[in-house]
């Protein structure tokens, strides 16, 4: 198991989490609904160039909005276009983006320079 911390002020962002694969993108995006979540609860998938950690949408505790309410549009949820809308709750620095609109996907992608990934012994 590992859990990922914030690498400015290492306040852990998220619980326990076991790597895992995404599941295939909802091909109705459109549909006005917002999707099913990207990834199970309590796990993590590593995106294509390894620059993100996507993560379930309710396994960031340590986050919060991101201050701007420019980075924070969307109709239903965060659309996350606009740059990070996560932010870390200990220290405010940028972590991550939730995408969580009736047409984007429905995640939390972490910026993985932005985070420590710090292992748990599961034993
Ligand atoms: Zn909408
Ligand atoms: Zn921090």
């Amino acid at each position: 198991m590992i859990y990922f911390a914030c690498a400015a002020c290492e306040q852990p962002l998220t619980g326990d989490l076991r790597e895992s694969q995404m599941f295939p993108a909802s091909d109705n995006l459109s549909d006005h609904r917002i999707a099913a979540p990207r990834v199970a609860r309590g796990t993590y998938a590593i995106n294509y160039d390894a620059t993100r950690f996507i993560l379930h949408p309710d396994d960031v505790p340590g986050t919060t909005r991101h201050a701007d309410s420019k980075r924070c549009n969307g109709c239903c949820g965060l659309d996350g276009q606009d740059g990070p809308n996560l932010v870390c709750l200990g220290c405010g620095v940028d972590v991550a983006t939730k995408e969580s609109d009736c047409w984007t996907d429905n995640l939390v992608a972490v910026i993985a320079a932005a985070v420590l990934t710090n292992s748990r012994s599961s034993s």
